[in-house]
C-alpha cells in the first residue's frame, strides 16, 4: 500500500497552508464576533486570490472551472481547510453548495446548469438543501410531509422544513418533496429547484443553535413553503428519484466532512501541545511534564491517526470500487470520527483552563459548533445500526 503524496499535491497543500496562515486565520475574530454577512467583501477579495492561484473549487471537474482533484486528493485539501471554520468557503468547496453542485452537475438540464449550477460554481450565488422537517424523523428521510403537486405548468409546493443550512441569503434551495405518494417509499420524493425569491418561500427564522442564530451562510433556516409555485422544468433529475440522488450526494460529502473534522482535530491537538509546553502550573512545573497530559497527547495522536487513515481508506474505496461497495466504510467513518473530534477538542479546552472556554481561542467555537457532527448526515446510531445489521447477516440464527 502506498501512502506517498504526489509532488503536485505536496505543492498544492503547501500553498493552501501558507494562504490559511496569511489570509484565513486572521479573519476568524470577525467570524466569531461579527455578522457573517459583513464579511463577504473580505471573503470575495480572498476568493479572487484563490482563483488566481488556481486553487478554486478543488473538488470540481476542470470542465466546469474546478481543480479536478480526485476524492483522495480533495480529502487532503479538506483536512487543511477544515482547520478554520472559514477555510472551505474561501476555496469554493463549502457545504451545502459542494453537495448541491455535485448533483446539479450530474442531473441538471442545460437550462438549470446555466441558471443555477455555473453561478454557484463561480461563487456568485449560494444555495441550500431543504430536506429535514421538524415534525418527522430526519434520520429516516424517506418520510416527508412536504408535497409538490402538478398544477398546469407548475409544481405547487407546501411543507415545513428546518435546518436548511445557509438558507439565509441563498439564491435557490434544492427541496425534497413528495411527488409520487403512491410509489414505493424510496421512490416517492423528488428534488425541485426553488429560487428563494419565489412567493411562498418563507424563511421564518434562523434557528438558534447552542445560543447562536448566526446569519447568512453561517445559519440554519426554518422555512414554510406555502403554495410555492415553480415551473415543472425545475425538477432536478428524474421524478421520484430524490431519495436515491440524496444518497449519492451524501457519500463523497461524508469524506469531505470527516477530513474537515480531522483538520479541526489537528489544530486543536497542536494548540493542546503548545499550551501544555508553555503553561507553568504549581511548583514551577510545566503542564507538559504531567503524566496525565502525556496520556491525552498520546491517545489523541493515536485516535486522530486512526481516524484519518480510515477516512482516506474509505475515499480510496469509493474511488476504486464505487460508492455502493464503500457504504460500510462510509458509515464507519461517520460515527467513528466525530466523537474523536469531540474528545480532542475537549482535552484541548481542558488544558487551556479558563482560556479554553473563553472565546479568545477558536476552541470554544469548535466545541459548540461541531456537536452537531454526530447528528447531521445521519446520526451516529443510524450508521452503527446499518453496519451491525450488515455484519450480522453473516451470522444467521440457528434453525
Ligand atoms: C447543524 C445541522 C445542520 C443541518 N443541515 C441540514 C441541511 O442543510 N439540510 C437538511 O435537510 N437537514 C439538515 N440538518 C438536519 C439533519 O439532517 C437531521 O437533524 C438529522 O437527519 C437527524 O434528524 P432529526 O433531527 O429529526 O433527529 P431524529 O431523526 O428525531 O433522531 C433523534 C435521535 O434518535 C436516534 N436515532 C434515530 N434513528 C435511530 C435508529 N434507527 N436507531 C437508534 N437510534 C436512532 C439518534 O440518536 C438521533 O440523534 C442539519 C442538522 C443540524 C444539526
Amino acid at each position: 500500500m502506498d501512502f506517498a503524496i504526489s509532488d503536485k499535491m505536496k505543492t498544492v497543500l503547501e500553498m493552501i497552508r501558507e494562504f490559511m496562515t496569511k489570509e484565513v486565520y486572521p479573519l476568524e475574530p470577525h467570524f466569531l464576533f461579527k455578522k457573517f454577512r459583513d464579511m463577504w467583501p473580505e471573503i470575495q477579495k480572498r476568493r479572487e486570490m484563490v482563483k488566481k492561484m488556481e486553487l478554486w473549487a478543488p473538488q470540481l471537474p476542470k470542465d466546469i472551472g474546478g481543480m479536478g482533484l480526485s476524492l483522495m486528493e480533495h480529502a487532503l485539501v479538506s483536512e487543511e481547510l477544515g482547520r478554520s471554520p472559514v477555510g472551505h468557503v474561501m476555496f469554493g468547496c463549502q457545504a451545502p453548495d459542494a453537495g448541491n453542485i455535485e448533483i446539479l452537475h450530474k442531473y441538471a438540464s442545460p437550462e438549470q446548469k446555466e441558471k443555477y449550477l455555473m453561478p454557484n460554481v463561480r461563487g456568485e450565488i449560494r444555495s441550500c438543501f431543504s430536506m429535514s422537517e421538524p415534525e418527522l424523523a430526519g434520520s429516516n428521510p424517506i418520510e416527508l410531509n412536504t408535497t409538490a403537486v402538478k398544477d398546469g405548468d407548475n409544481w405547487v409546493i407546501n411543507g415545513h422544513k428546518w435546518f436548511t443550512s445557509s438558507a439565509d441569503g441563498a439564491k435557490f434551495a434544492i427541496v425534497m418533496a413528495i411527488t409520487n405518494p403512491d410509489a414505493n417509499p424510496y421512490q416517492r420524493a423528488s428534488m425541485i429547484i426553488v429560487p428563494t425569491d419565489t412567493p411562498g418561500f418563507n424563511l421564518i427564522r434562523n434557528i438558534s443553535v447552542m445560543g447562536h442564530a448566526g446569519d447568512d451562510y453561517a445559519s440554519h433556516g426554518e422555512i414554510m413553503y406555502q403554495n410555492c409555485r415553480v415551473p415543472l422544468s425545475n425538477l432536478l433529475g428524474p421524478e421520484g428519484q430524490g431519495f436515491i440522488i440524496a444518497q449519492e450526494r451524501l457519500g463523497p460529502g461524508r469524506i469531505h466532512h470527516c477530513m474537515r473534522w480531522i483538520g479541526i482535530c489537528q489544530r486543536s491537538f497542536e494548540m493542546l501541545c503548545k499550551r501544555a509546553a508553555e503553561r507553568k502550573v504549581g511548583g514551577g512545573k510545566f503542564l507538559a511534564e504531567k503524566q496525565i497530559i502525556h496520556e491525552w497527547i498520546a491517545e489523541s495522536r493515536a485516535e486522530i491517526h486512526a481516524a484519518r487513515l480510515m477516512i482516506l481508506h474509505a475515499a480510496w474505496k469509493i474511488e476504486t470500487e464505487g460508492l455502493y461497495s464503500a457504504r460500510e466504510e462510509v458509515s464507519l467513518i461517520k460515527f467513528f470520527v466525530a466523537p474523536i473530534m469531540q474528545k480532542v477538542i475537549d482535552r484541548a479546552i481542558q488544558v487551556h483552563g479558563g482560556l479554553g472556554v473563553s472565546d479568545d481561542t477558536i476552541l470554544s467555537y469548535y466545541y459548540r459548533g461541531e456537536r452537531a457532527s454526530r447528528i447531521y448526515d445521519g446520526p451516529d446510531e443510524v450508521h452503527k445500526v446499518v453496519v451491525a445489521k450488515r455484519i450480522l447477516r453473516n451470522y444467521p440464527a440457528p434453525k
